[in-house]
């Protein structure tokens, strides 16, 4: 089993490699990383940002068309929202197989400071780890420093380790094993 990393064009350029081989790291899974073939659906003009459900039913449509049975996770640059949230980092929807994340807030220039690509992919590896988590089975996970874990802000996102904890760690190992 691998996962499908799909990666949009107006995602930065260059960091598909370092991303995935950290996802594959923090996770213990193969991925491969290829550019992204899934129709941009549920972008809301008012709110200049994208519908994250939307974006997963058109991943899902996707998958159903092509027969691909294994995880897939997109990462997109536009910003996106779920009802209910002013914006989601990414969004997993287990059931079917399908997660997106979006590196719009992931750089350091969203927020006024200097740009660092070393901390723009370590987030897109741990925002994209978490979501593949979830749709490997994983819930959310109260420790702090756990990929796992699930950040509201961008220190909560920081804070985060790129690995496992313990317990989630087993966890996977049991539900990669069990598949
Ligand atoms: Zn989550
Ligand atoms: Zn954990």
């Amino acid at each position: 089993m691998h996962i499908h990393i799909f990666w949009d064009s107006q995602s930065p350029s260059g960091y598909q490699v370092p991303v995935k081989r950290l996802i594959s790291s923090i996770l213990g899974v193969e991925t491969t990383v290829t550019e992204n073939p899934v129709r941009i659906m549920g972008y809301v003009t008012a709110r200049r940002q994208v519908d994250a459900q939307a974006l997963l039913d058109s991943i899902q449509t996707y998958k159903h068309l092509h027969q691909i049975p294994e995880p897939v996770l997109l990462v997109v640059h536009q910003d996106l929202f779920r009802n209910g949230n002013i914006f989601v980092f990414g969004l997993a929807r287990e059931s079917v197989g399908a997660g997106v994340v979006s590196t719009s807030r992931l750089g350091n220039e969203y927020y006024g400071r200097p740009g660092s690509d070393d901390d723009y992919i370590d987030r897109i590896a741990k925002e994209g780890a978490h979501e593949i988590g979830h749709l490997l089975g994983l819930p959310h996970c109260s420790d702090r420093e756990c990929v796992m874990f699930k950040p509201d802000t961008l220190d909560e996102l920081d804070r985060k380790k790129k690995v496992l904890c313990q317990s989630c760690r087993e966890q996977l190992d049991t539900l990669l094993n069990a598949g």
